[in-house]
């Protein structure tokens, strides 16, 4: 195999982009609370919370944190069983030094 084909083998890590989300909550649909955290729990960002506002059965929808940290992964999606929640991809960010587990001393 050429040098150049082996490079491409391996991930540049300075130029390692991410997709960014949009995610959707449809309020009315959600039995968020006491009987359902699903996505909350899933989600491996940690960028949902249980929200404050109830909704007209008296549930509690969650609500983001910080839209963009969503890397459209669906698990909030998959695991919701009312259909209450959904994402979307829309664009793409490079991943910042510090969210790289193997740390920046190692990106060459
Ligand atoms: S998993 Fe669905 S029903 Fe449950 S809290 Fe999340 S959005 Fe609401
Ligand atoms: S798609 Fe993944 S990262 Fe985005 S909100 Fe849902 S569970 Fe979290």
């Amino acid at each position: 195999m050429k040098d150049e084909d082996l490079s491409a083998r391996y991930w540049n890590l300075k130029e390692c982009t991410i997709p960014v989300g949009k995610v959707t909550i449809i309020a009315d649909f959600c039995k968020g609370g006491e009987d359902c955290d699903e996505c909350i729990r899933f989600c491996p960002e940690k960028i949902l919370k249980l929200g404050e506002v109830s909704n007209e059965r008296g549930f509690f929808p969650p609500v983001l944190i910080d839209e963009g940290k969503c890397t459209v992964c669906g698990k909030c999606q998959l695991y919701c069983s009312e259909n209450a929640i959904f994402v979307e991809k829309v664009g793409e960010r490079v991943v910042a030094p510090d969210e790289i587990a193997i740390g920046e001393e190692n990106i060459q």
